[in-house]
């Protein structure tokens, strides 16, 4: 069980990162999987924000336990057809509400276990949600997965202070030598739902900007969607249900770009 086997039914791995918090980097790393999941691929979601596991949350997971088995752990579904399975700090909890005080050594633990032990089984893809900045489980993360990763998908809002972090990462990737897929800007806009038009609530043109400066390509911008945050709440299924909105369209472009 200690080495990567369990990767080895895995197609593509993709880390989701953002330079900081509240950018929407696990709504992105839930819906790109919800979007997969809808294109009929089977898909793995791998939350690893040890302090702020939202995953579960997100997706009407909170509460589920994992199992082992002798392969190891056995990931949590969110349906009876197994198109989505779902690993998490969170369902190894007591309490929800438990806060994760761990030093280095115990997270690179569990991050190595969180990478090696979890029977997949066949998956098309790995999303693997990352906790915010480059911090020691980035590094350690990046150790164990070696090559296995595909790339990374960066997460920013528009404007410039939020860029600003993801330039950082830009660094951290060029520097442990992950791949970046591309750039993902998120709250980019409001989409009026009465009369379809956008407000740009934010400065705009952030992620094109860096684009431009980096050469890495913008692969979409994904609007405010007050039902989007609804969903999100209660657990549901953004996609499923509002799979023509303007918000669920942005992340089914990011999908095909991926
Ligand atoms: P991060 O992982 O970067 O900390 P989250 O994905 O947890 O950010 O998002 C923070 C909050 O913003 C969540 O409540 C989420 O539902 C909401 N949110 C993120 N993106 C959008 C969006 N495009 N439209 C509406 N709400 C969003």
């Amino acid at each position: 069980m200690s080495s990567l086997n369990n990767l080895a039914s895995v197609g593509q791995v993709i880390v989701v990162l953002s330079g900081k918090g509240g950018v929407g980097k696990s709504t992105v790393a839930v819906q790109l999987a919800l979007s997969l999941v809808s294109s009929g691929k089977q898909v793995g979601l791998l939350d690893l924000d040890i302090c702020g596991p939202s995953v579960p949350h997100m997706l009407g997971l909170e509460g589920k336990d994992v199992h082992q088995s002798e392969q190891g752990w056995l990931p949590v579904y969110t349906s009876a057809d197994k198109n989505l399975a779902v690993m998490s700090i969170a369902f190894l909890l007591k309490n929800k509400n438990d806060a994760v005080i761990w030093r280095g050594p115990k997270k690179h633990a569990m991050i190595k276990q969180f990478i090696q032990d979890v029977c997949w089984d066949q998956l098309d893809y790995l999303i693997i949600d990352t906790p915010p900045g480059t911090s020691d489980e980035h590094m350690t993360l990046l150790e164990i997965l070696k090559e296995s990763a595909k790339g990374a998908v960066l997460v920013t809002t528009p404007n410039l202070v939020a860029i600003s972090d993801v330039r950082r990462e830009v660094t951290f990737c060029e520097k442990t030598g992950l791949k970046i897929i591309g750039l993902v800007e998120n709250m980019s806009g409001f989409v009026c739902p009465n009369c379809q038009d956008c407000s740009q609530i934010f400065p705009t043109g952030g992620g094109q900007l860096l684009a431009d400066e980096t050469g890495i390509p913008l692969l979409g911008k994904i609007p405010i969607d007050p039902n989007l945050v609804r969903c999100e709440d209660k657990g549901e299924n953004f996609i499923a249900a509002f799979g023509n909105s303007p918000a669920a369209l942005a992340v089914h472009s990011l999908r095909d770009t991926i």
